[in-house]
């Protein structure tokens, strides 16, 4: 369902992705972990081309990502296209990126028709809050909207970076339960976070990268009480 195939990304002289190649099945849950800095929020942002490549290939449900491939040659996507791939890729951000000036509801029918904005409300637990502005609703409460307007356009995969990680500690359970009702639900996610025991219970894969590159790769159980690789062992024990 999706395709990551050699990827290469450079801010200026800083080479943050060195060839990442990952795949992910339809109905597959991905969990990325990494250090700060790694280039995980980097590789989220290209697959939904927010970052442009400067090498490699992404695609999406066999749809090449930001290009058009036509006799040979590749094209850049006009930016109306790109819009349109990206309704395929729903993002979920660290800091919810609602509208403040928007109801919860209004936040969601951004992106969808309000029958279908009311029943993604409803999905996340939040019917009884659709008139609230996110100011007047909890860190939880902003992500489960942002999550709603993420799955309203009906997204082939939905792509989650560190969706926990600005709330406080008591709210982040909530927002888990989401995530775990989605990924029983059959949804293709791929989720940076570290949140590690969300990661062994509900992934159906962990990879971690390290300096731009995937070090390894495998079930829960082979990543996090196996690792292989010194860095991902050195970065485990930091986090268990
Ligand atoms: P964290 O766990 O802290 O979120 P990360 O693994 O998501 O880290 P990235 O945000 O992908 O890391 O950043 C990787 C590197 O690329 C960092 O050194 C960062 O400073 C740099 N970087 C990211 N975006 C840009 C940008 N737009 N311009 C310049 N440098 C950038
Ligand atoms: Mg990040």
């Amino acid at each position: 369902m999706i395709e990551v195939l050699g990827v290469h990304k450079s801010f200026g002289t800083l080479e943050v992705l060195r060839g990442v190649s990952l795949e992910v099945e339809a109905g597959e849950v991905v969990v990325v972990l990494g250090p700060s800095g790694s280039g995980k929020s980097t590789l989220l942002r290209t697959i939904n081309h927010l970052e442009k490549v400067d090498r490699g290939f992404i695609a999406v449900d066999g749809e090449l990502i930001g290009y058009r491939r036509r006799g040979g040659k590749l094209y850049e996507l006009k930016e109306r296209d790109v819009l349109k791939q990206r309704r395929n890729i729903g993002f979920v951000f660290q800091n919810f990126n609602l509208f403040p000036h928007l109801t919860a509801l209004e936040n969601v029918a951004e992106v969808a028709d309000l029958a279908e904005a009311r029943r993604f409300l409803d999905r996340v637990g939040l019917a009884d809050k659709e008139n609230a502005y996110p100011r007047q609703l909890s860190g939880g409460q902003q992500q489960r909207v942002a999550i709603a307007r993420a799955l309203a356009t009906h997204p082939k995969v939905v792509l989650f970076d560190e969706p926990t990680s600005a709330l406080d500690p008591e709210l982040v359970g909530e927002v888990l339960d989401v995530l775990r009702d989605l990924a029983r639900s059959g949804t293709t996610m791929v989720v940076v976070t570290h949140e590690i025991g969300f990661a062994r219970e509900v992934a159906d894969r962990i990879v971690f990268i390290d300096q731009g590159a995937i070090v390894e790769e495998g079930t829960p159980g082979e990543v996090l009480d196996h690792p292989v690789h010194e860095r991902t062992r050195a970065f485990l024990s930091k986090v268990l």
